[in-house]
């Protein structure tokens, strides 16, 4: 299994990735390369405190997600599966999951990696504040999700903790929020099942190890 070792710092990349596709995997890839993470943990949520719409409920079991999350990482050496939330009861929730990776990682810098959308619901996230004592919040760009469209708590989240280099970000062990790079990868899960369930063709959004898995469990029909 793969563990993380050196310290330049590990990416948290948490999510629903029902199921995961070319979008987490590029984004996470460019921070990673961008700020040299010694690795990005990719953590599948058992069940996500956000997602209870009945459109939103996960459609893939939390061992699936969890199998198709081990297969995306197979192929970048730096990228590990790290299952915990789904041995644990009850919400996911970020902040359980950043204390208890910080008390196993003490020396190392965390970098919860969010796209836009997740920053415009931040600030109704279980215990936000406390989330920037534990990490550094580094903001992927997603399209139709502008920073335009954040609330007041955030514009003042974003007043008090965002930082606009590298450099500053590299000399605080947490409690700084950075925007990475503009890089837009127009892939949403939401859109991928709706693709699979109408029988379209998604071979540019996902990696062909996870929509073999997908085709192999009849996932999203
Ligand atoms: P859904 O469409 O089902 O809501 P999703 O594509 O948004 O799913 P999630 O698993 O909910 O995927 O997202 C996990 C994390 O990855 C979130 O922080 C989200 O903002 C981010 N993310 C998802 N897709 C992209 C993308 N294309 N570019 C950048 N970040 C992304």
């Amino acid at each position: 299994m793969k563990t993380p070792l050196e310290k330049n710092g590990i990416g948290i990349f948490g999510g629903t990735f029902d199921p995961i596709h070319n979008g987490h995997i590029q984004s996470a890839k460019m921070v990673s390369d961008w700020l040299g993470l010694a690795n990005v943990l990719f953590i599948p949520a058992h069940i996500p405190p956000h997602k209870t719409q009945a459109h939103t409920i996960p459609h893939a079991s939390a061992t699936q997600r969890a199998t198709m999350v081990s297969l995306a990482c197979q192929p970048f050496p730096q990228f590990i599966c790290d299952k915990r939330e789904l041995t644990r009861s009850g919400h996911s929730y970020s902040v359980d999951t950043l204390k208890a990776l910080k008390a196993e990682y003490p020396e190392q810098t965390l970098y919860f990696i969010i796209g836009m959308d997740s920053l415009l619901t931040f600030t109704q996230w279980h215990q936000y504040q406390d989330i920037l004592t534990l990490c550094h919040l580094v903001v992927n760009t997603r399209p139709n999700y502008d920073i335009s469209q954040v609330n007041q708590a955030t514009k003042t989240l974003l007043e008090n903790h965002q930082v606009d280099s590298v450099t500053i970000l590299k000399q605080q062990k947490n409690g700084a929020i950075i925007f990475a790079p503009p890089v837009h990868f127009d892939i949403s899960s939401t859109q991928i099942r709706a693709n699979l369930c109408q029988q379209q063709c998604c071979k540019s959004s996902l990696s062909p190890l996870i929509l073999d898995f997908i085709n192999k469990n009849q996932l999203y029909r």
